[in-house]
């Protein structure tokens, strides 16, 4: 059985929705995994930030324009008189939820309830579409199978035991919809998988009862060799391994959750990419094969901070770095790019949240220096370390300031970085010097 999951704008209108259908109604038994209608969790997100902010009119106005924009679109997809009432009254329930929440004061779980109710929707009218248009449906709710645990780590032996009875428990039905992106934590309160988290619903789902396959359908015809919002004549790859794929996901690559491929890499369950405006394209096939070599493509996360930690009378010490590693290790804030001087090591995170807690006790033994506002740059492809065109790309140190060069940590993937202002710059130029010549 295989899995596939249809990101916000597969199901962000109803001309959309139809087309999934048709991807969908192939005969065979499948788990579809759908995100919220495009838009909505931005705007869920919006009213969440109202609340914060002590801006409650402006959250329920929010909250009846959106309503607004179902009441529309349920009475395109749904001309069933029946189905249609129904509908509207399930989704008039959950707008009349989101209203009492503009009056409540505000906590994190009071967001994640908020953000959570956008896959609740569009599976809610999905699902109900499919009834109307005589394909055999049924919802899962992904709140009695999907949990994370104290570490926001999927807790794998619940997700797999429940959603084993959760799918066992429903009558015989041709597709088993369910939400991406939603989960309960480890206290059993509703929580998510981040943003863009359907995608990692989806893989979890395939490593929970061995998928055939994962499929990840969205707006675009697969991985692209650098990112389309930024640059021009980018193009689809048709091959990626699990680790390409990886590092281009968690350097930022829009396409896929960060950790998509972490739960299928180990039992080797493909993952392809998919577009549903244009199913016949071949897309990105990602599995354990390597093919090609040099540079594949490139990818950019923004939103690093580097911090230089200076200390011309300890770095040589023994055991420096254990005591500067410690300090992150305690803060639970992982390090991407690390490169060392004699007298010094520079090193970026990107979640800065305990950034002034890991200032003050780096303090205590050297002298930092920090640069916000970075983007670190990750190129990738099978062997580059040692590929012979790879030295273009150095090319591109006469047109932009690097701040940090990590080559070498792993055969496949070269990473700079760079103040974010020079990102879109830096893409473009790349690209000219890598893909204009090597062949992909
Ligand atoms: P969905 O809502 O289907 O999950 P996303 O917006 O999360 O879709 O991801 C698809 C988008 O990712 C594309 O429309 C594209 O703009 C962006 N993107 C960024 N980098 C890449 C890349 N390297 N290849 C393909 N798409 C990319
Ligand atoms: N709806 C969620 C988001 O916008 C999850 C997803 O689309 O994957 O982030
Ligand atoms: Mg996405």
């Amino acid at each position: 059985m295989k899995v596939l999951k249809f990101g916000g704008t597969s199901v962000g209108s109803v001309e959309n929705m139809s087309n999934v259908k048709k991807i969908i109604n192939d005969g065979a038994k499948k788990v579809v995994v759908l995100s919220a209608m495009s838009g909505t969790t931005n705007q869920l997100v919006a009213i969440a930030q109202d609340i914060k902010a002590g801006k409650a009119q402006d959250a329920v106005e929010k909250v009846n324009q959106l309503h607004e924009k179902y009441k529309v679109t349920i009475d395109e997809l749904l001309n069933d008189t029946a189905l249609n009432t129904a509908v509207k009254a399930y989704v008039s329930e959950v707008f009349a939820f989101l209203g009492d929440c503009t009056s409540k004061s505000f906590l994190e779980t009071l967001e994640n309830q908020i953000v959570a109710q956008g896959e609740l929707l569009s599976t809610y009218m999905f699902n109900a579409y499919l009834n109307q248009e005589g394909v055999s449906s049924a919802l899962l709710p992904a709140l009695d199978f999907m949990r994370i645990d104290e570490n926001k780590e999927p807790d794998i032996n619940y997700i797999k035991e429940n959603f084993k009875r959760v799918f066992d428990n429903t009558p015989d039905s041709q597709i088993y919809i369910t939400q991406g992106f939603i989960c309960l934590d480890a206290e059993g309160e509703i929580s998510n998988l981040q943003r863009g988290g359907s995608d990692y619903t989806a893989t979890i789902i395939g490593a929970a009862f061995i998928a055939e396959e994962v499929q990840i359908w969205t707006d675009i015809d697969g991985m692209h060799n650098n990112d389309p919002r930024h640059v021009e004549g980018t193009h689809p790859i048709s091959n990626l391994s699990f680790d390409e794929a990886a590092e281009l996901a968690y350097f930022g690559a829009k396409i896929l959750h960060p950790q998509t491929v972490t739960p299928v890499r180990v039992d080797n369950i493909p993952v392809r990419l998919k577009n549903t405006m244009e199913p016949s394209a071949h897309g990105t096939l990602i599995s354990n094969l390597t093919s090609g070599d040099g540079i594949k493509a490139i990818a950019a996360k923004d939103g690093i901070t580097a911090i230089k930690i200076k200390s011309a009378r300890m770095l040589q010490a023994h055991g420096f770095l254990k005591k500067v590693f410690e300090i992150f290790e305690t803060y639970k804030t992982s390090i991407d790019m690390i490169t060392t001087s004699e007298v010094a090591v520079s090193l970026t995170i990107d979640d800065d949240k305990n950034l002034e807690a890991i200032l003050a006790e780096l303090e205590k033994i050297a002298i930092i220096e920090v640069d916000k506002n970075q983007s670190i740059v990750c190129l990738v492809g099978h062997e580059v370390v040692n590929h012979d065109d790879t030295f273009k790309l150095f090319q591109i140190l006469q047109d932009v300031k690097i701040r940090m060069i990590s080559y070498g940590g792993s055969q496949n993937n070269i990473s700079l970085l760079i103040d974010s202002e020079d990102k879109i710059n830096t893409l473009q130029k790349l690209n000219d010097y890598l893909f204009e010549l090597v062949t992909p």
